[in-house]
Order: C-alpha cells, then structure tokens, then sequence
C-alpha cells in the first residue's frame, strides 16, 4: 500500500505516513479543514534532477554529528538523512516558505 503525507488545506496541520489505498477519501481535520493528500517531494519540484549545484550547507540539524556545517548535493540525500535521523518533517519545512526563520544556510560556492 503507498504511503501518503496530507496536511490540512484550512490550519496547515500534517498528517503523515498514511499507509492506505489511493482512493481513501481526504478525513476532516478538526479545525473543519480537509486533510489532503500532498506528496513527498513537492517543495522539490525538480523530481529527475535533486541535485544541489555546489552543494547545500546545513548548519544545523541535519549538520555533521559534531556540530560542523555539512555538505549536500542531491536533495534526496538530504532527504535520506532526515530520514535516518527521525527528521522526515523538519526537512519538509526546510525550504521556507516566506520566513526568516530559515534552518539553514545555503552557500553557493
Ligand atoms: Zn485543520
């Protein structure tokens, strides 16, 4: 069976990994909104190529075990690491959507 992230269309809420069929009906969040389905990888638009050109720097945490700043270069090996790490959601949020509160820093050498 797949398995689907939904968030909620009204208060933004996440629902994640619903192992169901894809018919499955959206549920109604709490807040009265729709809990719809959304895919892993739609804040990466570029699904063929999630390359990082140059690479990404995270500073913190997804950073190295000791603190440093790490390099990635494909998306889909950041998302793997959250993954390892238990941070599937932090990462989902990483590319901000309109805040300053960005987790990391990207540099672009
Ligand atoms: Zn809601």
């Amino acid at each position: 069976m797949p398995m689907y992230d939904r968030q909620c269309n009204r208060c933004g809420v996440e629902s994640l990994d619903h192992y169901e069929p894809i018919e499955t009906e959206s549920p109604v969040c709490s807040c009265g909104g729709r809990l719809e389905r959304f895919w892993s990888g739609t804040y990466f638009p570029s699904v063929i190529d999630d390359s990082i050109p140059g690479g990404l720097e995270i500073r913190h945490g997804l950073c190295n075990e000791n603190g440093t700043p790490r390099k990635y270069y494909s998306h889909s090996e950041i998302r793997a690491e959250a993954k390892r790490r238990g941070l599937v959601n932090y990462v989902r949020h990483a590319p901000q959507r309109g805040s300053d509160k960005s987790p990391y820093t990207s540099r672009w050498v």
